[in-house]
């Protein structure tokens, strides 16, 4: 699966410039034009990365980054900020805001994509780490082991790989199609309600009785996991 990047860039010729060097590295691009539509896309569509403009309409890069990190569904989605002017003082601002980086424009396009794949590189430790949790549920990756809260969940080997998958990308929401090719592979041919009974499964496993479910449905779009706040906290 293409990792996603949001382009939040008033400036259509930097927009056209990203957009074809990330697209032609594999990467799969959205694009807003001003801070709000920025914010708006983010939450909805929880990018990989947010490549964020200093200068921008209705609410500036800066105000957006603060905003994205207060907000508990985009405060670990990884920002780097796009700044005109190459004042320290800015650059200090960027990184207060809660940024991960920054670039300075005018910027070549491949020192662009090596800071992209740094700051991935950095944010997502998850990809190497043995452990992956959302709120009580913790998967021990090396030991091949579920456990929520106290209890362990005993999951089948495909089930095991779609809440591995679920849990590398939380939050995010992935149609029955995305899921085959990330879970099954692309070439496996396998029918897309397949998914439905092994989300079934994996609920089943994982939800007792007083427990929350994490597994959100998305109507006509698919499936997402999400942190469950404690029951009894
Ligand atoms: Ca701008």
């Amino acid at each position: 699966m293409k990792p996603l990047i949001l382009i939040v860039e008033d400036e259509a010729a930097i927009v056209t410039l990203l957009s074809y060097n990330l697209e032609r590295e594999g990467f799969q691009v959205l694009e807003a034009r001003d801070g709000e539509e920025g914010l708006l896309l983010a939450t909805e569509r929880r990018p990989d990365l947010i490549l964020l403009d200093w200068m921008l309409p209705l609410l500036s890069g800066i105000e957006v980054c603060r905003r994205l990190r207060r907000t508990p569904q985009t405060r670990s989605i990884p920002i780097i900020m796009l700044t005109a002017r190459g004042e320290e003082g800015d650059r200090v601002r960027g990184l207060n805001a809660g940024a991960d980086d920054y670039v300075t424009k005018p910027f070549s396009p491949s020192e662009l994509l090596a800071r992209v794949r740094a700051v991935m590189r950095r944010a997502r430790p998850s990809a190497d780490a043995e452990t992956l949790r959302c709120g009580d549920i913790v998967m021990d990756i090396a030991a091949h082991k579920v456990k929520r809260g106290d209890r362990d969940v005993h999951l089948g080997p495909t089930e095991f790989r779609l809440l591995r998958h679920f849990l590398e990308h939380q939050g995010r929401v992935f149609s029955r199609e995305q899921l085959l090719d990330s879970v099954w592979g692309a070439d496996v041919y396998v029918e897309p309600r397949t998914v439905d009974v092994h989300i079934r499964r994996l609920r089943k496993a994982l939800n007792e009785e007083a427990e929350g479910d994490p597994i959100r449905t998305v109507r006509s779009a698919g499936y997402a996991l999400d942190a469950v706040a404690p029951q009894y906290a």
